[in-house]
């Protein structure tokens, strides 16, 4: 009798899996036809000139793609600017102030057409474009990924009030975008933005670093959690942001962080 029971017991429970596994499957299933029917209603824009692309087509259009400020030369050894030769290991910025993050990448410089595309992503709500920034962060990632070898993806935090009034937080969406194409997990919820700080553009790398003090905070639950962390994020400016988070992060215990922007300033 009691045997049965045991596997009536087990008999349940593999058709609760069963069943979760169909509602996952439908899940998907649901999703890529929502892809799908996005598609044919809103039929996909270039990220730069933003002319309509063919339904099948993603992201650039050709003639824009030829042109776009992809980094494939040379780089800094510290924040991934592009430099002038294989022999100049540091760009002059990383050479005149110390860092606190490791080491970064990016896939693009913060010029031209692209440049027009961020500030469109940010400011006219085209977070469309945020497949395409994530799987050109992937493509360089691929690089280094086997040496870096991160447990987890954090996004740069925005201030809640920030987000409410933008709507998004662009590198949120970056990291589970690059998540879902590296399977490696991203916690959204591990650092957050504790202090609304006035705009960074105008402020000199002294002030930047001082504007940001205290801003921002890892959660209880992570502290001592992680060893490598990949932050991510668009712009990388002078990397106070980064620095300013690599020093909390640093002091919760981990040891070694690294970043991925879509976008870099030219280095010398
Ligand atoms: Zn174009
Ligand atoms: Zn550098």
């Amino acid at each position: 009798m009691k045997k049965i029971r045991i596997s009536e017991g087990k008999n349940k429970k593999c058709q609760k899996i069963l069943q979760n596994k169909t509602i996952l499957q439908m899940f998907t299933g649901v999703n890529q036809v929502l892809r799908i029917i996005q598609k044919l209603l809103y039929p996909p824009r270039c990220v730069c000139c933003d002319a309509l692309l063919g339904r099948l087509e993603d992201g650039c259009c050709p003639q824009c793609d030829a042109r776009l400020p992809r980094i494939l030369g040379p780089v800094c050894m510290k924040c991934g600017k592009p430099v002038v030769s294989n022999e100049k290991e540091y760009c002059d910025d990383c050479r005149k102030y110390a860092h606190i993050f490791d080491r970064g990448i990016a896939a693009f410089t913060y010029t031209g057409s692209l440049r027009r595309s961020v500030y469109r992503m940010k400011r006219q709500n085209r977070r469309d474009y945020l497949s395409f920034y994530a799987k050109e962060m992937t493509g360089v990632l691929q690089t280094v990924l086997s040496v870096w070898r991160p447990e987890i993806l954090i996004p740069v935090p925005m201030h809640r009030r920030k987000k409410r009034c933008r709507g998004y937080n662009q590198a949120e969406l970056l990291a589970e975008e690059i998540s879902r194409l590296t399977g490696i997990r991203a916690e959204k919820n591990v650092l957050r933005c504790t202090r609304m700080h006035s705009e960074q553009k105008m402020l000199s790398r002294k002030d930047r670093r001082k504007n940001l003090k205290g801003c921002f905070a890892v959660s209880e639950e992570c502290q001592k959690q992680f060893a490598r962390v990949l932050l991510v994020d668009d712009v990388y400016t002078t990397g106070s942001t980064l620095d300013e988070i690599a020093d909390v992060l640093k002091r919760a215990g981990v040891k070694q962080i690294f970043f991925v922007v879509l976008c870099i300033g030219k280095g010398k």
